[in-house]
């Protein structure tokens, strides 16, 4: 899965104080993030090189892959040449050019981002947030409300029926691969309920034995992904919910169209069950 970068190490934890120089300058212009270009490949510039070039007008720690820092920058001035362009955050993902670590990174960086972009005024007084200055959290200096970094749970779904699985595709999504059953948990929900009401929702089947299995942080979402295997519990009759799914469909064991991609907790999910009949002996 894409965030399983050892030797490699991203540090998420909060830093007070610490010196940009060094480090590694992140900046987003809508849903793009500026790289450098060394050759075929691509690399997070470094800090010092774009405060040089462009002036560093405010920066915010975002997080640390192995010794180097990175921070969320605003510039000064702003004029691309040969040495720099920015890219689609989205399609970095699995842009082999620049490494694997990097490329987590900037899912991580981006979440941040986000969040920080999207919490820009008090929810309550509408006076512009600070940055705390001892914790990852924005303060109010009027009505004193912190407002901390929001992550969206998830459940990703395993439905097996003996040598069987749920393959589904998405509707009027860009993604037209396969997938499993996904879906958001509500509020006052546990995953395991979230689920057992997705199945209900887009394919209308009951499960059971419900057990978690993996989770991958999903960075450009906001997400953190829950994976769980379950069992058809009664009909296998598929009612497709046509508004969220092209296509949703039992496959055998032989049949199964996807190998591990190494990138997606899904693909690694339809793997496990495709090669490893074993782990799902009900008897
Ligand atoms: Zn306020």
């Amino acid at each position: 899965m894409i965030h399983n970068i050892a030797p490699h190490k991203l540090d998420n934890s909060f830093k007070i104080t610490p010196d940009p120089s060094g480090g590694l300058a992140v900046l987003f212009q809508e849903s793009k993030v500026l790289l450098e270009i060394r050759g075929e490949q691509l690399c997070i510039p470094s800090y010092d090189k774009i405060a040089e070039k462009y002036g560093v007008a405010r920066q915010q720690f975002l997080c640390s892959l192995d010794q180097q820092d990175l921070f969320l920058v605003e510039l000064t001035k702003m004029y691309l040449d040969a040495s720099y362009d920015f890219f689609p955050i989205r399609s970095l993902r699995r842009d082999q050019r620049l490494s694997r670590e990097q490329r987590f990174a900037l899912m991580t960086a981006w979440h941040l981002y986000t969040w920080y972009h999207n919490n820009q005024y008090c929810g309550t007084c509408q006076t512009p947030l600070e940055y705390h200055k001892t914790m990852r959290a924005l303060v109010c200096p009027n009505c004193k409300r912190e407002i901390f970094p929001s992550i969206a749970p998830a459940v990703i779904i395993g439905v097996v029926d003996g040598d069987r699985i749920l393959l589904s595709k998405y509707a009027g999504r860009p993604y037209t691969g396969y997938a499993l059953l996904a879906g958001f948990t509500e509020i006052g929900e546990t995953p395991e309920e979230t689920v057992a009401r997705e199945v209900m929702e887009e394919v209308g089947l009951r499960v059971k034995n419900i057990r978690y299995y993996k989770s991958q942080p999903g960075g450009i979402d906001s997400n953190l992904l829950l994976g769980f295997f379950c069992q058809l519990d009664g009909s296998n009759q598929i009612t497709r919910d046509t508004e969220e799914l092209a296509m949703a469909n039992w496959f055998q064991r032989e049949e199964i169209p996807v190998e591990d991609d190494n990138y997606s907790l899904t693909f690694e999910m339809i793997a496990l069950f495709k090669n490893h009949p074993d782990l799902f002996q009900t008897e």
